[in-house]
């Protein structure tokens, strides 16, 4: 890219490059050893590929044109009739078009709704955590599509016609019958105003009608508006139940839904969030009545994975940009990225993003060898909780700290560290947010499977797990679960970096209190060296 840099009145220097034209996949040592360590060393050659499509200037472009952007409600036409439609910037379609085409929202499954064999998992999640250091916004309908089918398994009739539909690789943005369509996504609307967490105070009602059920009441959010259907929790006779939605009625006709207007949000701003109504919309039926929250459970486990995965891209894109900066620019005559205590607070950062893709990696490949392997299914079951509080609560500071290493430069809209921040804390806020995330992990230790998990975490790093898992003391979770993401983290990078890492991280995250703040690690200058070498190589 031919940058000018000569003025009438002075000469701009001593400025990075823009960080654009990269390879995502082979300039990130850590996320390519967390692919082999989990069985997808396979794939290698393909996720550079995609690492390089994405890594493109042009595709940093129209991330910023599809957040500068944002959708459009058009609840009306001129002439009052009623549209409920969203518009997007062709940015945003472009995405959808080209992850999709990825297999972004499908690849873990099959034609006929079974899970697609490892390393499925580890493989789409390699590609989600390189999309997400790009652009996030349009990874919401892609991780609520791929995770639907999952609750959908509870119907199996409509499971059947459902799934060949989802996992064709065709972005159809046309506004017409699913079954008209040559692709489809799916979304999700579960809370209402006076609750997300506490989904049982639901009061939308469904009745039953014909083949289904007339749904009347409404969502507080539900995002990616113009998703071809959505499962949708609402009180049958039986109690809480699970429906699936979709936006045209089977005669074809447009189903009663009814969009009030579009959340302003911090961040995520290529997405559409949405306050609907259901006015007597049509519904199928998933599962049992009454068995609505056990049913769209078994999706929300997959986009908590994702949540945690999307965040250690956004975490990775971050540190990228802060140490490219870092290696061009110059203070009192040195290299920003030679100074000491720039160093360190690098390679401290090196650290967590190393940590961050090992936790969610191992986790992804849990989910990939679960329904074999009871031992994976409990630890996908205790981790994805576990992993889903620590890596999403950990972004929002850690994209704040490499912003200051950019300087002023990091503050402004030009930079992308002002949208990466602005995404950073909705991950942890969606999807069962932080304590929620928290009495999950101590239900799923009451199973002795999961329990036992404890022990041998410890045991693999030498670690004491000094802390009460007490259901009784919810007060203490948040200390209790913190402790385990750590432990649990430095099995996992045992597993997947040089042993020097996985020491460094011991050391400095639980042998002693690691603090908010990076840069105090005390790392050692070789490891710290291999650190950084591994976050990008020079
Ligand atoms: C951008 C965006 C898009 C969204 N899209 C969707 C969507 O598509 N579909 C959908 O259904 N929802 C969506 N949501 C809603 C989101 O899932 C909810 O906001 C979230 O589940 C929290 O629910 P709430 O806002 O009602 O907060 P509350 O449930 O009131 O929770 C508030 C806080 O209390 C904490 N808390 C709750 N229970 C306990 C407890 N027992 N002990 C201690 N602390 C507790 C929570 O952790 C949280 O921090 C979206 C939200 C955002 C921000």
């Amino acid at each position: 890219m031919a940058i000018r840099s000569r003025f009438d009145t002075h000469e701009v220097f001593n400025q990075s490059p823009p960080y654009v034209d990269i390879d995502l996949f082979a300039s990130d040592v850590p996320l390519q050893d967390a692919v082999k360590a989990n069985g997808a060393a396979g794939s290698a050659a393909a996720l550079s590929i995609f690492g390089q499509e994405w890594g493109t200037a042009e595709m940093f472009a129209l991330g910023r044109q599809a957040n500068e952007n944002p959708p459009k409600l058009h609840a009306f036409d001129a002439n009052g009739f009623r549209l409920d439609r969203v518009e997007f910037h062709p940015a945003y379609h472009g995405f959808m078009h080209t992850s999709i085409a990825a297999g972004l929202h499908a690849s873990t499954w099959t034609a006929n709704g079974k899970r697609a064999s490892a390393p499925a998992e580890v493989e789409r999640a390699a590609r989600f955590y390189m999309a997400a250091q790009v652009e996030t916004g349009h990874l919401c309908p892609l991780t609520m599509t791929r995770a639907a089918l999952a609750a959908l398994a509870a119907a199996p009739e409509l499971l059947a016609k459902i799934a060949p539909k989802v996992v064709t690789r065709d972005y159809d943005a046309l506004f017409r019958p699913w079954w008209e369509k040559s692709g489809m996504t799916l979304g999700m609307g579960m809370t209402e105003n006076q609750g997300g967490t506490d989904v049982r105070t639901n009061t939308t009602r469904a009745t039953p009608d014909g083949d289904g059920y007339s749904v009347v009441g409404a969502k507080w959010f539900m995002s990616a508006p113009m998703c071809d259907a959505f499962l949708v929790l609402a009180q049958a006779p039986g109690g809480l139940t699970c429906f699936l939605m979709p936006r045209h009625r089977p005669d074809g006709s447009v189903n009663a839904l009814r969009f009030q207007r579009l959340k302003d949000k911090l961040g995520n701003r290529s997405n559409a969030s949405s306050e609907v109504e259901f006015a007597g919309a049509f519904a199928w039926r998933v599962g049992e009545e009454g068995h609505g929250i056990r049913t769209i459970l078994q999706m929300v486990q997959l986009t908590r994975l994702d949540c945690a995965v999307a965040s250690a891209g956004l975490m990775r894109m971050a540190l990228a940009q802060a140490m490219h900066h870092c290696r061009t620019r110059s203070v009192f005559g040195k290299k920003l990225y030679d100074q000491p205590m720039m160093r360190a607070v690098l390679a401290d950062m090196a650290l967590e993003v190393e940590a961050a893709v090992a936790l969610a990696f191992r986790l992804a490949r849990a989910l990939d060898r679960a329904s074999g392997d009871a031992n994976e299914a409990a630890y996908a079951r205790l981790m994805t909780p576990v992993a889903k509080y620590w890596i999403c609560k950990l972004a929002p500071g850690f994209v704040y700290e490499a912003m200051e290493c950019l300087g002023g430069n990091g503050y402004v809209e030009e930079s992308l560290l002002p949208r990466l921040y602005r995404e950073a804390p909705v991950n942890a806020i969606w999807e069962g947010s932080g304590n929620v995330m928290c009495l999950d992990v101590l239900r799923a230790l009451a199973r002795p499977e999961e329990a036992a998990l404890l022990a041998v975490l410890s045991r693999e790093t030498k670690t004491p797990l000094d802390v009460r898992f007490d259901v009784q003391g919810e007060a203490n979770a948040r200390a209790a679960v913190g402790r385990l993401a750590l432990i649990a983290s430095a099995a996992a990078l045992k597993e997947s970096a040089p042993a020097a890492i996985g020491d460094a991280y011991i050391r400095s995250r639980l042998d002693r209190h690691h603090g908010q703040l990076y840069g105090a690690a005390e790392i050692d200058g070789a490891t710290m060296q291999l650190l950084l070498q591994r976050a990008l190589p020079e």
